[in-house]
């Protein structure tokens, strides 16, 4: 019998164990088949009714509204970044306006630059600072998005920066406000009358890697695609089909399905918001209360809840040597994004308070030890 670690991946991450159980029950004989749902015809109807169980199962839990349509998609949160530009522009060159606050967001303006004509919009210094003259009102970049703009991105929750939006940003009248949600959907609810489109990467808090869930406007879907956009990229051609254009990843889909589940069975995304403030508190209250052991380097203001971003004052080495032991412990993958260096817990709705406080007293004792 193996042990499972505890694992603060920052993606792919945890699943529920419930859910990888349930799917190793189901692996060699799905629902009286005799096959895997691996091994099952994606146009048949026992694969159909799994693709829709998940699909209203995703708009009973996001309430999602009638004039949104829920997609699945393959290519990952870098296929929308291209996804997004070749749907939603209108004509090539358009202007566009892409508000960056960390890697993700960066990078999804460079796909778009392919196509449109990008303004990079940068929101208030997301970067911890002592001083207090920071006078950004959030009005003040927000009239900066422009009102010819085909649409406006953003990254929900920077996974690489440990950087969240509290709320989304009012757009001009007509622009409609597209978002990244790869590493915080399903973590708190969404209010659909401020977005014209979301997106996420299964494989942090939805499910394993392959597929991508699009919640799209039906209305934006209409006469705005370049001419050039790929069918498998097409969310026209997607929802025409249900999802089923060409093969989808149809295990992915169906463990997406069970997680779904388990987000019902376990109180909904209400119930998934408050877990996320308490195990993100718990870390965040620890560093700040660590007398400058560990610090984050993220404003107040927009820390993450999904991925804790820190650092220990005592340098480079003793991070290496603090995600070193942590793992001997059964505490993995909390070194950050190979990008930035540093330390990342990310605390995704697998993770249990119970798997949090694990890392917190590591997190004491190791200070302790060290100090
Ligand atoms: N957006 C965000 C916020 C992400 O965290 C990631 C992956 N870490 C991506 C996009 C890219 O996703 P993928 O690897 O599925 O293309």
């Amino acid at each position: 019998k193996h042990k499972r670690v505890v694992n603060f991946s920052a993606g792919p991450s945890k699943l529920p164990d419930s859910v990888l159980q349930r799917a190793q029950e189901e692996m060699l004989n799905f629902r009286e088949t005799g096959s895997s749902v691996m091994e099952l015809s994606h146009r048949g109807k026992t694969f159909k009714s799994v693709i829709s169980e998940a699909e209203k199962l995703t708009r009973q839990l996001l309430n999602v509204p009638d004039n949104f349509r829920i997609l699945f998609m393959q290519g990952g949160g870098c296929g929308q970044f291209a996804a997004v530009p070749l749907n939603l522009a209108g004509s090539p060159g358009a202007t566009v306006d892409y508000i960056v606050t960390g890697r993700w967001s960066e990078s999804a303006a460079k796909e778009a630059e392919k196509y449109c004509q990008v303004r990079k919009v940068h929101a208030p210094k997301p970067h911890a600072s002592d001083s207090s003259d920071s006078e950004d009102s959030e009005e003040e970049w927000w009239s900066e998005l422009s009102e010819n703009a085909a649409y406006v991105y953003m990254c929900d929750n920077e996974t690489v920066d440990g950087v969240e939006f509290k709320c989304p940003p009012r757009t001009p009248p007509g622009v409609p406000l597209v978002a990244d949600m790869s590493s915080n959907m399903m973590s708190r609810p969404i209010d659909f009358s401020k977005y014209g489109l979301v997106f996420a990467g299964a494989q942090k808090n939805l499910g394993p890697a392959g597929v991508t869930v699009v919640i799209v406007r039906e209305d934006l879907m209409d006469g705005r695609a370049l001419p050039f956009c790929p069918s498998v990229l097409s969310y026209h051609v997607t929802s025409r089909n249900d999802s089923l254009y060409n093969t989808p990843p149809t295990f992915s889909i169906y463990v997406t399905g069970l997680v779904m589940q388990w987000v019902r069975d376990s109180g909904g995304v209400a119930r998934m918001q408050e877990l996320s403030r308490e195990k993100s508190s718990l870390l965040y209250n620890l560093i700040e209360n660590s007398q400058g052991f560990y610090y984050c380097p993220v404003d107040k203001s927009c820390r993450s809840r999904m991925n804790i971003v820190f650092r220990l004052s005592g340098g480079e080495a003793l991070e290496k040597r603090f995600a070193e032991e942590a793992a001997k412990q059964g505490l993995t993958n909390l070194e950050g994004h190979r990008s930035i260096g540093g330390l990342r817990a990310s605390l995704y709705n697998a993770v249990t308070i119970a798997d949090t406080r694990t890392l917190a007293s590591f997190m004491r004792d190791f200070a302790k030890r060290v100090a």
